[in-house]
């Protein structure tokens, strides 16, 4: 039990990598509050928790709303009295040639995975500046590392968010806080389920090879899981931390080493 009694929050917990880390928080002796931008899911997740005789609390809302956001941590910190472990995790995918990628795509992908993370963040460290301590584990992906040329946006969003993360460490260490970030590569969601079918269709590929051709260039031959993930997440936010910081943090399987 290495996270026994701590208050833990997550954004995009509903599904997918954020899910698979909010009930191993849970397992691991920690009250886990949950949003989701869909309500059902984040409430589903909460439920499960709750089964598992740990507290937890849905808060569904969006993180590009910078209101949303401060109602969000008000509620769990009313609810639980503090904040001691922040998952920034809610992400979406962008997959589009460059030259086709539309404003839309760019401000949207831009508003959730790098915005999202700075509202929150900085929300979140108001209250934990309060305590005098606390851990905030970003999620950024190894497309921050690398360009794509159907993905321009999303790795630009994610290098944005292994850049924030440095911004950050230094900002709230005098605080006793630390910030790192998780950088996965291909993981098993529904996430690579949308991308590799919008890339089939952009490569002139049938469905399931774009994801197959990926996997090829991963060093230890397979996909992730959301476990894979949630395993150094558990470690990011555990004691055994402690002095880790504004560091970002490959999870792929070799497939980047840097
Ligand atoms: P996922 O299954 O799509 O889960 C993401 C969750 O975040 C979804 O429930 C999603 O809801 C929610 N969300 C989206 N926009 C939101 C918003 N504005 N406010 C609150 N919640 C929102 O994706 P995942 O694969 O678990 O990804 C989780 C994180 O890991 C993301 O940051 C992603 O970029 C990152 N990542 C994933 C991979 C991978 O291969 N899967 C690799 C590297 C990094 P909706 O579905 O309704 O949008």
């Amino acid at each position: 039990m290495r996270l026994e009694n701590r208050v833990v929050f997550i954004t995009g917990g509903g599904r997918g990598i954020g899910r698979e880390i909010a009930l191993s928080v849970a397992r691991e002796g920690a009250d886990v509050a949950v949003n989701d931008i869909e309500a059902a899911w984040a409430a589903a997740v909460a439920k499960e928790i709750e089964a598992m005789g740990r507290r937890s609390l849905a808060v569904p809302g969006d993180v590009t709303n910078k209101a949303e956001v401060e109602r969000m941590v008000q509620q769990v910190v009313e609810h639980f009295g503090r904040i001691d472990i922040f998952f920034n995790n809610a992400g979406i995918i962008q997959a589009t040639p460059f030259l086709d990628l539309s404003e839309e795509e760019w401000d949207r992908t831009m508003a959730v995975n790098a915005k999202g993370v700075f509202l929150c963040g900085q929300a979140v460290a108001r209250q934990m500046i309060k305590q005098g301590k606390g851990k905030i584990i970003n999620t950024s992906s190894i497309a921050s590392r690398i360009g794509n040329a159907y993905m321009s946006a999303y790795n630009a969003s994610k290098a944005a968010v292994s850049s924030l993360t440095k911004s950050m460490a230094l900002a709230l260490a005098p605080h006793g806080i630390t910030v790192n970030a998780l950088a996965p590569g291909i993981i098993s969601t529904t996430m690579w389920d949308f991308l590799d079918s919008r890339l089939a269709q952009f490569q002139n590929l049938p469905p399931g090879e774009p994801r197959k051709r990926r996997v090829q260039q991963v060093p230890l031959g397979r996909e992730g899981t959301p476990a894979d993930v949630a395993r150094v997440a558990v470690f990011l936010a555990s004691d055994d931390a402690d002095y880790i910081n504004g560091q970002t943090i490959n999870i792929c399987g070799g497939t980047v080493m840097s």
